[in-house]
């Protein structure tokens, strides 16, 4: 290990009853995402007394710049959290206060360190894709332009003039201490509306229009696509009826379904989408039933950088065994961190430490040690390995950024 390393990775353990209590502050600073106003108040707290200058963006997020010049590595990491399933209240049960707890531990390691380049570290708001009604109250106010944070970032231009993303997730993968190149689903939103016409169900059925009827043959006919699907692509989708409205002696007039479709490489999203958008359009007009698809951008699927991932490797086995580090596990979750792999090299690397279920009510920080002092120095470590041979996606960056801004966030 040389001597930057060493020295830095001393400083985590030497700050580490401080990075442990801020680490569970987080966890109990559960906010929503746009809404993380308290988590903002500690990260802001923190770089105010560090003496550091921040940018505040996307509504909710924070930016610190250390070091200057050429490479520019910028590290990334949610702050938002999830809503309790059983009663009141939110949690972090996706474990973001890791992420936001490893990027303050970094930037306290770092912040006095001469740095060859630029150190970007970015703490982006509303990972999660939930809570729309209150988003687009935000869109519409025109505080924030999408939904997710690191979408509105990259349309922001934060990421203008960066060459290549650090991130990490918490897994809950046994047997490992991490993970690295694991896959990251991306996901196509769906909501078809099926409007019929309502009439006595018992004297003049013949009178009405059955939406449920149209909503239940889509329903057929998307568990029929599902053997269009290749294994391979991990294509998954799971329509819900959300909304049935009627009485039983009345034809039902209204029904909605609402789908996610996931898949792991983007040809495979498309062409999943196309089909289901087809189906749900289909099965209405066949009954003659008036029928509104929509269609948005949900995420893109993360194309991990396999150069990143071997320096991320590297800087993992300075604290565990290579038996310790899983590679390549297939991942059915998504994150917005895939939009910024299609436009700059991108990695995601997983650490463990956490119980219970993601997005589950019982989940829990059980290993403090590798889920909040080891990401930072992992971090840290690729950081200064990226700084010494840059890895650029700047090439072209502002070409790929506006074909995504039009074709995928559907940018006018
Ligand atoms: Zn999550
Ligand atoms: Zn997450």
């Amino acid at each position: 290990m040389n001597a930057q390393k060493q020295r830095i990775f001393e400083r985590i353990d030497q700050n580490a009853p401080e990075i442990i209590s801020r680490s569970r502050r987080l966890f109990d600073t559960p906010e929503l995402g746009y809404r993380e106003f308290e988590t903002g108040k500690v990260i802001k707290s923190c770089l105010m007394a560090w003496g550091l200058p921040f940018e505040t963006l996307s509504y909710t997020g924070y930016a610190v710049t250390l070091g200057s010049g050429s490479p520019c590595v910028a590290v990334v990491a949610d702050i938002d959290a999830l809503p309790r399933k059983g009663g009141e209240g939110r949690i972090h049960s996706c474990g973001h206060s890791l992420q936001t707890s490893a990027a303050l531990a970094l930037i306290e390691a770092m912040k006095e360190e001469p740095l060859n380049g630029t150190l970007k570290v970015i703490f982006t708001p509303a990972e999660e894709m939930i809570d729309f009604a209150y988003r687009q109250s935000l869109i519409d106010k025109g505080l924030v332009r999408y939904p997710s944070g690191k979408q509105d970032m990259i349309a922001a231009g934060v990421f203008d003039g960066v060459d290549c993303v650090l991130s990490c997730h918490a897994s809950g993968e046994p047997d490992c201490r991490f993970d690295v190149n694991s896959t990251l689903t991306g996901f196509v939103i769906f909501k078809a509306e099926y409007r019929g016409r309502s009439a006595h169900a018992g004297a003049a059925p013949f009178e009405g229009k059955n939406a449920l009827h149209a909503a239940a043959l889509a329903q057929t006919a998307l568990a029929f696509l599902k053997d269009r699907f290749n294994p391979k692509d991990g294509v998954n989708l799971q329509p819900v009826l959300s909304e049935a409205a009627g009485t039983v002696n009345i034809v039902p007039d209204r029904a909605v379904i609402e789908t996610y479709v996931r898949a792991r490489n983007q040809q495979a999203l498309f062409a999943a989408a196309d089909l289901v958008e087809k189906c749900l359009k289909k099965c209405g007009e066949a009954l003659d039933i008036d029928t509104e698809v929509s269609r948005r951008p949900g995420f893109l699927p993360l194309n991990q950088s396999q150069e990143i991932n071997a320096m991320v490797k590297q800087n993992m086995l300075l604290l565990c065994h290579e038996e310790e580090i899983a590679e390549g596990l297939l991942s059915g979750a998504s994150g917005d961190v895939g939009d910024l792999g299609t436009l700059l090299p991108t990695v995601q690397f997983g650490f463990t430490g956490v119980t219970g279920r993601f997005h589950g009510d019982d989940f829990a920080v059980c290993d403090e040690e590798n889920a909040c002092l080891c990401p930072p120095k992992i971090l840290a470590g690729t950081v200064l390995d990226l700084l010494a041979h840059p890895v650029s996606g700047q090439e072209g960056f502002e070409q790929r950024k506006g074909q995504y801004l039009k074709n995928w966030l559907g940018q006018k």
